[in-house]
């Protein structure tokens, strides 16, 4: 069996334009134009390559997008400061606080100062908890891009056997979420750090999603043959980026699988995209 390449550039590139459609909708009709504001704190130059393609995007996409630079020595106060202005803005419709932040910053902080509504990136307490409840105001980015990826591939997930490797707030728990909502309705195995004689785990999947940050970490004999692989992970190793999957020997026994990069990686701007749309609708 070869695994059909799950090709996240040209999923994703479809809902940007579904995205650009309805944002032209809602300037027609409200006269709003939905607007992100990006904040980047220091000088991490991954982080600035992040923030400057989710400014493309959504400039490509019709959407207003700002970005406030903060130096590396800015205080949480500072920043605090500038999030409570974003919050107050009512031209503002949603507030990016790219992580990392500078080790004087609490990031847990700064994120629960965002405003529920203008919380894009669905991390603030609030939204974790309609997400919970099965009542989503904005989906998380990465996972809910891992499940377009899914519905765009034919992936049918009632019923299967998901296994999810990593517990992170950003992906891995999430993802856990999607996948056992009511309507996705997977069964769902999550793994981590602790997790005991985990390639036992991982051959049971009929969906493996790794996100755990170890390049090429998954290999073939810890994948069911006819699997669908799902790599979220993102490393640079001898200056090129690779995943979690060891891409070259599990896609010969996977059904499906996501290259890294053009997988996962363009769905979660997408999404953004999408989240800062859905904050522009909800605005009366
Ligand atoms: P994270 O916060 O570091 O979490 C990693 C998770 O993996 C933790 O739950 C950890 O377990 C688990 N883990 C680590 N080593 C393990 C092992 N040997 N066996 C089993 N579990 C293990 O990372 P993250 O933020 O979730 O990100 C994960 C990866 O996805 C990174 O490479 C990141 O760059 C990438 N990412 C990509 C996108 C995208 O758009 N494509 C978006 C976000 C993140 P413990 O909890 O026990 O420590």
């Amino acid at each position: 069996m070869t695994a059909r390449i799950i090709d996240g550039k040209a999923i994703a590139e479809a809902l940007r334009t579904q995205t650009a459609t309805e944002v032209a909708a809602v300037q027609a009709h409200t006269g709003i134009t939905p607007h992100l504001v990006a904040i980047l704190t220091g000088d991490d130059p991954a982080s600035a390559v992040y923030v400057r393609n989710k400014q493309k995007a959504c400039e490509k996409a019709g959407l207003k997008s700002t970005l406030h630079r903060l130096p590396a020595t800015t205080t949480q106060a500072e920043l605090l400061a500038l999030v409570a202005q974003c919050n107050a803005d009512p031209t503002v419709h949603g507030i990016l606080v790219q992580l990392p932040l500078p080790p004087q910053i609490d990031p847990q902080v700064v994120l629960d100062a965002v405003h529920p509504r203008k919380d894009v990136d669905c991390f603030h307490p609030e939204n974790v908890g309609l997400l919970t409840q099965g009542r989503p105001r904005f989906l998380p980015c990465t996972p809910a891009g891992v499940m377009h990826l899914l519905e765009s591939t034919g992936v049918k997930t009632a019923g299967a056997h998901a296994v999810v490797l990593g517990r992170s707030e950003i992906v891995g728990k999430p993802m856990a979420l999607l996948l056992v909502q009511k309507g996705a309705d997977a069964t769902v195995t999550v793994c981590h750090s602790r997790t005991r004689d985990l390639p036992s785990i991982t051959r049971q999947a009929d969906i493996l999603i790794a996100a755990i940050g170890k390049a090429n970490f998954v290999t073939a004999d810890m994948v069911k043959p006819g699997a669908v692989v799902i790599d979220v992970g993102i490393s640079r190793l001898n200056d090129k980026l690779v995943g979690d999957v060891d891409y070259n020997a599990v896609a010969p026994i996977a059904s499906a699988i996501t290259p890294v990069p053009g997988g996962v990686g363009p769905m979660t701007i997408a999404l953004l995209l999408r989240n800062t749309l859905t904050a522009a609708s909800a605005v009366k």
